[in-house]
Formats: structure tokens, C-alpha cells, sequence
């Protein structure tokens, strides 16, 4: 990763389609812009108004941010989803990132996908990303490995 800009004091990458935008250049359908958060539209919407929500600063994976990094993002995140809702008389929207290439991360630039949804519209909810059908039966010991992990 070798630096592209200096965005006040962030490092941008010069082999991220992602910076490459931010920075413009590479063209995108910019809605929102501040000096943490950059949004634009989804080359390939899932609906109309399907918007991506990036932080400025690279980073690849959802856990490499900090709190800070994560506040600006969400805040911003939620203020797309209340404007594509509005602007596209939406009844609801999917809200949410790939981590990961297992996950179908594609772009390795955090991004959060805002996606208006309308009732009858054929989409369904999140677990119709994955359902993997694990057991049921010992949620008390996967709670307490994950409360042990953190
Ligand atoms: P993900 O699979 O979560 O990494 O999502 C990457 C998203 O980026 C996909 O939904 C693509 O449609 C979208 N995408 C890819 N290239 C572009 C581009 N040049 N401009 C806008 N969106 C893009
Ligand atoms: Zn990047």
C-alpha cells in the first residue's frame, strides 16, 4: 500500500478503488462528503438510491477502526439511511458491511451498504445472506466463548 494524498493527516492508498474515488480519480455519484466520511452511490444498486458509506481514511477490515473512526461512519450511515428512505418514499432499508472476503468483501476498503427496501419489493432480510443451520442447543457456551473473547 503505498500512499496517494494526504486528506488533512489520513493516508490514502494508491491501489484502492475506494481511495481512488474518495480522492476523485476515479468518477463516482458523491452524495455526502465531510472530513471523516465519504458516501456515493452503488455502481450496481440492489435497489434504487443503493448507497455505499466509506471512512476517508483506508482501512480494510471493519475491526481495524477505531471508536472514533466507527462513530463518524455509523452517524453518517445513519443520516444516508434517513435520506434514501425520504428521497425514494422507501419503507424500511438493509443496513450493513461484507467483512471480509468469506463474507463477499469485495472492495477491501470498509464500506457500509444502505439499501432502501419496500414492502413487496422481493428482497429479503439479512439471514438470507447465510444460513448455515449451526446448533441451538448450547447457546449458553457460545455466548460465554464469545463474552471470553472480548
Ligand atoms: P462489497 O462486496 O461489500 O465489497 O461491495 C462492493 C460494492 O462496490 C459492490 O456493491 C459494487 O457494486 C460496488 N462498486 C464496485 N465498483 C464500483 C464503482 N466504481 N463505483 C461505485 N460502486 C462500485
Ligand atoms: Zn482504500
Amino acid at each position: 500500500m503505498y500512499p496517494l494524498k494526504l486528506y488533512g493527516d489520513i493516508v490514502m492508498t494508491e491501489d484502492c478503488l475506494f481511495c481512488k474515488i474518495i480522492s476523485g480519480k476515479i468518477p463516482s455519484n458523491r452524495v455526502y462528503e465531510d472530513d471523516a466520511v465519504f458516501a456515493f452511490l452503488d455502481i450496481y444498486p440492489a435497489s434504487e438510491g443503493h448507497t455505499l458509506v466509506t471512512p476517508i481514511k483506508h482501512f480494510s477490515n471493519f475491526t481495524d477502526m477505531n471508536s472514533e473512526d466507527v462513530a463518524s461512519l455509523f452517524e453518517v450511515a445513519r443520516k444516508i439511511t434517513a435520506a434514501v428512505e425520504k428521497a425514494f418514499s422507501a419503507e424500511g432499508s438493509n443496513i450493513g458491511i461484507n467483512n471480509g472476503e468469506a463474507a463477499g468483501q469485495e472492495v477491501p476498503h470498509v464500506h457500509v451498504h444502505v439499501i432502501p427496501r419496500k414492502k413487496g419489493d422481493g428482497g429479503r432480510g439479512i439471514k438470507s445472506i447465510v444460513w448455515t443451520e449451526p446448533d441451538t442447543n448450547n447457546l449458553e457456551e457460545i455466548a460465554e466463548k464469545i463474552r471470553r473473547a472480548l
